[in-house]
């Protein structure tokens, strides 16, 4: 006979009391605590680049970073230094334009077929390149109104075949949220994948509870999850097996990364991440060229660089291995390939 587990009564998909809410709650939000439990001499932050856009780390990522080292590829990632304060020109607050892509507040439509909801604007982690870090979330936050008018906006247009959730980051609202969401997406006829942009599963992998595995496998619309990854080391046992349970749930796996000066700007570095990626069953997607936000000028790798690294990793993996070297244009129909040098 099998021993059953006792019946732990909880709400619906709200995962283990406490869980990935409580850790995310808990991340770091101080430089100087974060630097001194790496080792670090707290100087190495700067308070003036930190005031806008603050530091945010779950301790599930800074787990990962490497002890008494201030170069470490996941550390610059998220640290506010003072080179975010000098301005660059060419880099600005809203470098894509998207102020002018959207509709109705909350939806941003560029590409044919899809439309973006802007969930929240909480995310689990501050990414310093990130091109929202100006973008004003207070006025696009899904509130009832907005969500009721994006809703009668997607009614309305039935060329849209895919709504993407995005933020912020969507996988910080509860299951419950999500499901609510999703039935409201399944509702209309037209549409017929959900996609969802999140790095929670790589810095929160707590975040993918069995709550988040029922909701992506009970509805009508296939999800395709697009997670964030820019360095292998990101990639660790945790995350792989939450990437797996993904999987094993029906979900299809995509990776985007950015290019990012002194974090992932050498082959052999984007070559272990594809591979560590396709061993958690997810394909790489894009590699994105930065975005010319202001703050983030010190992680750009020139174009001629950026397509020499491409061709290098081509020249060493399948194809399938091999994401798409984009950038994003404002006003372009598609994110625009860089060719290949030679070419
Ligand atoms: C990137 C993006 C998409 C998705 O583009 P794909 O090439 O399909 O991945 C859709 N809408 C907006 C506003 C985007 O920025
Ligand atoms: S998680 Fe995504 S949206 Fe949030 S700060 Fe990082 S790059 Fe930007």
């Amino acid at each position: 006979m099998t021993k059953r587990a006792p019946i732990i009564p909880r709400s619906p998909g709200t995962g283990h009391a406490g869980g990935w809410q409580r850790e995310l709650a808990e991340g770091f939000r101080d430089p100087a605590a974060l630097l001194e439990w790496l080792g670090l001499p707290a100087r190495l932050a700067d308070p003036v680049g930190d005031r806008a856009f603050p530091l945010r780390v779950p301790r599930a990522y800074a787990r990962r970073m490497r002890r008494g080292d201030p170069a470490d590829p996941l550390l610059r990632q998220v640290l506010p230094v003072a080179e975010e304060t000098v301005p660059v020109p060419g880099f600005t607050t809203d470098p894509l334009e998207e102020s002018s892509a959207s509709p109705v507040p909350g939806l941003i439509h560029k590409y044919a077929g899809r439309a973006l909801i802007v969930t929240t604007g909480a995310c689990a982690i501050h990414c310093r390149y990130c091109f929202r870090r100006h973008y004003p979330y207070a006025e696009a936050r899904l509130t009832a109104e907005h969500r009721q008018g994006l809703l009668d906006w997607l009614a309305g247009h039935d060329d849209i075949e895919e709504v993407i959730l995005s933020g912020g980051d969507p996988l910080t609202l509860s299951n419950a949220r999500l499901r609510e969401l999703a039935s409201a997406l399944e509702a209309l006829p037209h549409v017929r994948r959900l996609r969802i942009h999140t790095r929670l599963p790589v810095v929160l992998p707590a975040r993918v509870d069995p709550g988040l595995l029922a909701v992506a496998g009970e509805g009508r619309l296939p999800w395709v999850m697009v997670i964030h990854a820019n360095h292998p080391a990101e990639i660790d046992p945790e995350v792989r097996d939450a990437c797996r349970r993904l999987h094993a749930a029906g979900v299809r796996l995509l990776n985007q990364s950015v290019l990012l000066a002194g974090v992932n700007d050498a082959p052999d570095i984007l070559a272990e991440l594809s591979e560590r990626l396709f061993d958690a069953r997810v394909m790489p997607y894009y590699l994105h060229q930065l975005d010319p936000v202001a703050g983030a000028a010190h992680f750009l790798v020139p174009d001629d660089r950026a397509r020499t690294l491409h061709a290098r990793l081509q020249a060493r993996l399948p194809g399938y291995l091999v994401p798409r070297l984009v950038r994003e244009r404002p006003g372009a129909p598609a994110k625009q390939a860089l060719a290949t040098p030679g070419k």
